[in-house]
C-alpha cells in the first residue's frame, strides 16, 4: 500500500493550511502592518528588472549576507541566508538530528521547531513555562542534561507569549549545556536586545533572524543564520544549493540598504503597540500579558467566543487550538485605525 511508504511520525502531522476567511483587518500572522513605501518599490521594480531570470541564484546570497552583515555588526562569513527563516529551522533539524534524537522546545512556543524536528526524524520533549509564561531556567536545564537533548529551540521575544529571556538566563544556559541553542530572535527589534554578539564567545550558539517582521517583507521569505565558523561550515552541508531565489535577494538588497527606514518602521510599530496594550490594559474581564514583540497575548473568559464575533466583524486574530492556549487570543499590532476599530469592537463583544 502506498500508505506504507511514508514515515510513521508522518501519520499524525497535519499540513500547514491558512483558513479562507472573510475578514478586512488582519491581526493573525504577526505582520507588520506597514506597507513597503513607494521610494522602496520603485527602487525594488529597477531591481527585479536587472535580474538574469535565465540564471540560477547565487547560492551563498553573498551581497545580502554582506548587507545583513553590516546591519547585525557581525562579520559575513558567520551568516547563512534561508528562504524564510523557517526554512533554516528545518536546514539545522536536518543537519544535525539522527533517528530518535532529541530537541526541546518550551510550551508555548513556535510549532514548528517540534514539526521540523519530527520530519527529521528526531522528537520534541517539551517543556511548560509557568502560568506567567517565565521560565524556570535552572529546571530546564536539568531537563536538558536529563534528556541528552541535541537542540534547544526559544523564540526571544516568544511567540505567542510576546515575553522575553533576559541574557543572564540564555549565558546560563549556554554555560550549563552543551546541546545546540537555537535562539530565534524573530522579533528581536520590537524588543532591542540581541544575543546575536556572543557567537564567538560560545560555540554551541545559533541565532536565527527574519526579513518577515521588523522589514515588512514577509511575502519575500528571506531569514538569517548566523552562528561561529565550524557551525556555519557543518549546517550547509544541509542546504538546498540555491535555496534563496534571485527576485528575493534583489528585494533583500534593495531592503538592506535602507537600515534607516526599516528602524523608523520598528518605532512606528512600537508606538501602535503602546496604544493597543494601553487600551486593552483598560477593558475589564481580559488579560493581556506584557509584550516585546508586535503581537499581544490576551486572556479571556471564552477565547473562543471572541474570536468569533470578531470575525463576524471581519476582524481576524489568532485562534489557538491547543489546551494550554485554549482561553487565548493573540493579536498582532495594526494600524492606528485598525486597532482603534479592533479595541472598539472587542468592547462592544465584552459589554
Ligand atoms: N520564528 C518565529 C518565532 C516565528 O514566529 C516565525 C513566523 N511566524 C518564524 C520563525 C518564521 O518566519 P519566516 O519563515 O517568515 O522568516
Amino acid at each position: 500500500m502506498i500508505e506504507g511508504l511514508f514515515k510513521e511520525n508522518l501519520k499524525n502531522f497535519k499540513p500547514y493550511t491558512v483558513p479562507k476567511l472573510d475578514y478586512e483587518i488582519k491581526l493573525d500572522a504577526n505582520e507588520s502592518f506597514l506597507k513597503l513605501s513607494p521610494y522602496i518599490m520603485e527602487k525594488i521594480l529597477d531591481k527585479i528588472n536587472k535580474v538574469e531570470f535565465n540564471r540560477y541564484p547565487d547560492p551563498a546570497a553573498e551581497k545580502v549576507c554582506a548587507l545583513y552583515s553590516k546591519y547585525i555588526g557581525i562579520n559575513k562569513k558567520n551568516i547563512m541566508a534561508g528562504n524564510g527563516s523557517d526554512e533554516l529551522i528545518q536546514i539545522i533539524t536536518g543537519a544535525l538530528l539522527d533517528k530518535n534524537e532529541k530537541i526541546m522546545t518550551l510550551s508555548p512556543d513556535f510549532s514548528m521547531y517540534k514539526n521540523y524536528a519530527e520530519t527529521a526524524g528526531g522528537k520534541a520533549i517539551t517543556f511548560q513555562l509557568d502560568d506567567n509564561f517565565n521560565l524556570d531556567v535552572d529546571k530546564l536545564i536539568d531537563k536538558i542534561n536529563g534528556e541528552k537533548i541535541k537542540i534547544l529551540f526559544i523564540s526571544n521575544p516568544n511567540n505567542p507569549t510576546g515575553n522575553v529571556l533576559k541574557r543572564e538566563s540564555i549565558f546560563k544556559i549556554l554555560n550549563n549545556c552543551s546541546c545546540a541553542v537555537v535562539m530565534d530572535e524573530a522579533y528581536m527589534e520590537f524588543y532591542g536586545e540581541s544575543i546575536v554578539d556572543s557567537i564567538y564567545e560560545y560555540e554551541n550558539l545559533i541565532v536565527l533572524r527574519t526579513c518577515s517582521k521588523a522589514m515588512a517583507s514577509a511575502a519575500i521569505r528571506l531569514g538569517f543564520l548566523i552562528t561561529n565558523s565550524f557551525m556555519i561550515n557543518e549546517i550547509k552541508k544541509a542546504k538546498p544549493p540555491f535555496n534563496v531565489n534571485s527576485v528575493t535577494q534583489a528585494l533583500g538588497e534593495v531592503l538592506l540598504s535602507e537600515v534607516d527606514y526599516i528602524k523608523s518602521s520598528v518605532e512606528k510599530i512600537k508606538r501602535e503597540r503602546e496604544f493597543l496594550v494601553n487600551e486593552l490594559n483598560g477593558i475589564d474581564k481580559i488579560k493581556p500579558y506584557p509584550t516585546y514583540a508586535n503581537f499581544v497575548l490576551v486572556g479571556f473568559e471564552d477565547a473562543d467566543f471572541v474570536y468569533k464575533k470578531l470575525l463576524g466583524n471581519k476582524i481576524v486574530v489568532r485562534n489557538y487550538s491547543d489546551n494550554r492556549l485554549k482561553n487565548f487570543l493573540r493579536i498582532t499590532v495594526g494600524s492606528r485605525e485598525e486597532n482603534k476599530i479592533f479595541i472598539k469592537t472587542l468592547r462592544s463583544i465584552l459589554k
